[in-house]
Parts: C-alpha cells; structure tokens; sequence
C-alpha cells in the first residue's frame, strides 16, 4: 500500500536478493521483495509458460519490437524477428560497444541461464575476491550455496551413452586431441527428468532447446530452491512488476523508497513511496550500478564514495563457433544445459565451456562461450542531460578475451584441421564479442562498500549481487555469487539487526 513501511526492502529476485530474504526471513524480519520483471507463473496460449529458443516471441524479451538473438545468423540468414512489446524474461540491455544479457522476473538470472554452477578452482580464489577470506569461502559458504542451489553432477554413464550430449562429447574429443583439461561441471538442472526426456517419458524441455528464454521443467531455478525457502517463512512478499527508481535517506532513520508498478506493455501505471528501515540493492551488477550511480549523482544519496559505478566488467565472455568435419556430426538433439569445459586459465587466459546449439538440425558446429581473463573495466556514469546512467565500454576491449580464446581454439582447429564457423554472428564474423551473460562489479566489495556489502556513507544500505564481485570470477559466476551473498547476510544478520 502506499506510504506502507517495511523493515526490510529487497530490491531485485535474484541469487543475491533470494539469499538475502531468506536468511532475515529465518532470523525473524519480514520481508518485502520488489521485482520489475513479471511473475512467471501463467501459462501462455500454447500451454507454457516459456518459449524456446528455436521459436521465441513477446514472452523472450524484455520490452522490444524485435527479438535480438545472441547468435544474430545462421547459414548466412538473419534470424531475429519482430515481436510486440511485452516484459518478456530476457533484457538484451544495450549499452555503447556491448550489449548486456540479463534475466527479468521473479528468480531474475535463474530463469533464463544454462544452470551451470561452477566453483572457482581454489588458488584462482585470490584473484576474483582478494578481500575474501578463501578457507571460511571454501569450507562454509561454496558448500552451502551449492546446497541451496541444488547443485549435482551429471551422471557420467548416461552422458557417454546419450545422444543428447554427443556435441559435448565432440567437444571432449577435440579438446583432449589437443591436450587441454576437459572438465565436467556441476548443474542445477534435475538430471533424473532429463533422462525422462530423453526416454520420451515427460515433456521435453532441456531437450527441447529450453534456455535463455525459460525452462518449463527439469531446471530448479530460484523459485524452486532459495524463494520457495524463503516463501516458506511466511515473511517474505514479493511484488512483480514493480520498479524502484529511488531511495533516499528520512530525517530520523530509514529510507523512503520510490517505485513504478509497470503494465505488461512497459508503462507506468502507479508511483508507490514505501520506507524501510534498511534496503539491499539486489537487482544485478548493471541494475544495482545503474541505480546507485544516478542516486549519488542525483544527490538522493550523496554519501556514497567515489567507487560506485567503478569496476565493472563482462566476464571476459566471447563466444565463438567451429565447423566440424562431416564425421564429426555433434547431433541434432542437443540438451540446452552445458556439463562441461576446456579449462586452459593458466596457460591461456581461458575456459571455455561446451555450449549446445539446439537448432534441432544437424549443424556440424561446435559452440563455445569462453570466460576470460580480460583485465578490462568499464565504468556508469550519470547522464543529466538523457536522465540514464552510461556504461564507458568499447567493442574493443574484448580483443584480450579474443586472444585468450584463441589459446584454445587456434589449437583445436590447426590439431583437428577444421576452421572457425564465420555465419554465426553476421556475415564473415567469427567472435561474439559485442555481448556478455555475466556482468559483475559496479559496486565493489570492500572499495564501494565494507568487506560484508554494507554501503559506505550510508548505514542501512547493502549491496548484495553480481556488482560486489569486481569483473571477473574466472568460471560462470552464480555460485560465487550466491556464496559471497551467504557469506554477507550471515555477518549482517549477526551484527545489524
Ligand atoms: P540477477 O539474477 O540479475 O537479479 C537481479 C534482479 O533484479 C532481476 O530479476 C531484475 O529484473 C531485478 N531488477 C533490476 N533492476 C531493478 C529495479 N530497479 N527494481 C526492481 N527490480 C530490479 N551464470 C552461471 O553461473 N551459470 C550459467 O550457466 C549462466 N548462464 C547464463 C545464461 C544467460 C543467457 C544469462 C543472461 C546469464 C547466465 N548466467 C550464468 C549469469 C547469471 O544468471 C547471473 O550472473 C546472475 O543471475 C546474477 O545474479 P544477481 O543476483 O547479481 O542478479
């Protein structure tokens, strides 16, 4: 209700903001979760919720006229296609020199991603979270993210046999041929219902090319392990489609928080104040970065140092595609979750995970997106003038990922005598380096915030997402966010309540 006031106001629904809302859930503190993106919970005219990748439409995107596919080609063809506008699941967030993949709901990132969940391997620890405690990260929060996840292997007897991972095993194939460490990773996807899939059992959904746009069953986002916790409680609400657009501090303690109720079509139909004791910023590495760097500029908040809106960084991501000799098919039932990788971080710069291209046809192709060490850093800026918080980016910043990239790939290709596929990204391009899947920093732990996410200049606030974690975390990056969330709230709960 307007003018309502809550003790605790959680912005954003993803791996940050459900940890958050969970654990002050269990220590006794209702509670209030705010989301822009929809409630994913009502099927549509054909029967599901989600759409799939080989046929996606207004459910897909967040807000555009015309879909706008990571993998723009194929065969040479251009495949987006006009939609209505609609608050569909998947942001391709434009920014200048790169374009911003990002999950909108309730459960945000869980929604639309591959599921694979990975840990970073120990002695990488220090170069993603230097402030970080590794052995309390190591002994305590990885495994207990991991458990909240429900995260688990593949059964390997059944991957070797299936066809529905004959293009991971191509990719073993060739990455081992060149002597690089293939490596299996852990998913949160439920392997039981996929082995259903594939006996014809249940309806298909990681078989039949669910990812980026949804899963409709057999991957346990969010809503199925950290918010149906939290919803548990009975302490935590959540509002869909609603959006903050400010917080700013009362005269005698709390925070008056400004927020949009959206219509399907994007519009604003109500302006909400709610106050609140304290707020944790959820909402993702751009959303919290955006929103804080146009508070401070604004002066809504004018505490916040200098270290908001600094420190962001793609991932290092770029994807890329190789053409595979006829004897080399890699199927054309593909499952869409990925179980594996081609770990050369030490030697190259790179992992590079085995990715699906569930087309449905046979395609020949091998696809990768590889995590790099790309020592790059971008940084928001207020512009007054367009009422938009700016990301500094440029296309080529990726050419350190495109060179560490190619530590794997250059290899395969010259062992395999096989080239680059060039009709994936446009005409005669072979990087996919004008996107990212896993945006990080902005708001930086222990440089924008305390060592536990708390806001400095402002106490109340706290940083929970992606935006803690300065650009990089050298394997895919949900786990570590979770963990260092859980490491966080464990250490707030304690002390700030
Ligand atoms: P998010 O999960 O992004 O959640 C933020 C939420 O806040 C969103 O729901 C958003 O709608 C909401 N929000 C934003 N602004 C506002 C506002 N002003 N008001 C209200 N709500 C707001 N990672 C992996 O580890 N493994 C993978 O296999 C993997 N695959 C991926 C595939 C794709 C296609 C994509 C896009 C991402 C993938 N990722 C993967 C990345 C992973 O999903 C993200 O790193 C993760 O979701 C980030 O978590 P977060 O808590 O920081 O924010």
């Amino acid at each position: 209700a307007p003018g309502a006031h809550v003790p605790v106001l959680v912005i954003g629904t993803g791996y940050g903001g459900s940890v958050a809302a969970l654990r002050l859930a269990q220590a006794g503190v209702d509670v209030h979760m705010v989301e822009m993106g929809m409630s994913w919970d009502t099927p549509g005219s054909d029967g599901k919720i989600f759409a799939n990748t080989t046929n996606p439409d207004d459910r897909s995107f967040w807000l555009r006229t015309r879909t706008k596919q990571p993998l723009s080609n194929f065969l040479g063809f251009p495949i987006d296609r006009d939609i209505s506008r609609y608050t569909g699941i998947l942001d391709a967030e434009d920014f200048s020199g790169i374009t911003v993949y990002q999950g909108r709901g309730i459960g945000g990132g869980s929604l639309v991603n591959g599921g694979m969940a990975v840990t970073p391997r120990r002695q990488h620890f220090g170069g993603v979270l230097p402030s970080v405690n590794a052995d309390e990260m190591y002994d305590v929060y990885y495994p207990r993210a991991n458990a909240g996840l429900g995260v688990t292997h593949v059964d390997q007897s059944w991957w070797e046999t299936t066809d529905c991972y004959q293009y991971a095993r191509v990719g073993r194939k060739h990455a081992q041929r060149s002597g690089f460490p293939f490596v299996f990773v852990p998913n949160v996807y439920d392997w039981d219902y996929m082995k259903q899939e594939a006996a014809g059992t249940v309806p298909r959904s990681a078989l039949a090319g669910e990812v980026l746009y949804g899963n409709n069953y057999g991957k346990k986002s969010l809503l199925q392990t950290y918010l149906a916790r939290a919803k548990a409680t009975g302490r935590v609400t959540i509002s869909p489609l609603h959006r903050v657009t400010s917080v700013a501090p009362v005269t005698g303690g709390g925070y008056t928080v400004a927020i949009d109720q959206l219509d399907t079509t994007g519009d604003t139909t109500a302006t909400k104040t709610v106050t609140a004791d304290k707020v944790f910023f959820a909402a993702g590495s751009v959303g919290t970065s955006k929103l804080l760097t146009k508070l401070k500029a604004t002066g809504a908040l004018p505490k916040l140092n200098s270290e908001v809106g600094k420190g962001w960084g793609d991932n290092g991501n770029v994807m890329c595609g190789r053409a595979n000799h006829m004897w080399d098919a890699t199927g054309k039932l593909q499952s869409a979750m990925p179980t594996a990788g081609i770990d050369n971080w030490d030697a190259g710069g790179a992992f590079a995970e085995v990715a699906p291209l569930p087309t449905g046809i046979e395609t020949y192709a091998s696809f990768y997106l590889s995590i790099t060490k790309n020592p790059n850093r971008g940084q928001f800026s207020w512009n007054a003038a367009t009422g938009r918080a700016e990301l500094n980016w440029q296309t080529a910043w990726k050419q350190p990922s495109i060179d560490a990239a190619k530590t794997i790939f250059d290899r395969i290709n010259s062992t395999e005598g096989t080239i680059y596929r060039t009709d994936l990204f446009g005409a005669y391009k072979i990087w996919g380096d004008h996107l990212t899947y896993h945006p990080l920093g902005g708001a930086v732990l222990n440089k924008a915030t305390d060592n536990y996410g708390r806001l400095h200049g402002h106490p109340g606030l706290y940083v929970m997402d992606g935006s803690l974690i300065p650009g990089n975390t050298s394997v895919n990056p949900f786990v570590t966010i979770t963990a260092l969330a859980e490491r966080n709230i464990e250490r707030i709960v304690a002390t700030d309540l």
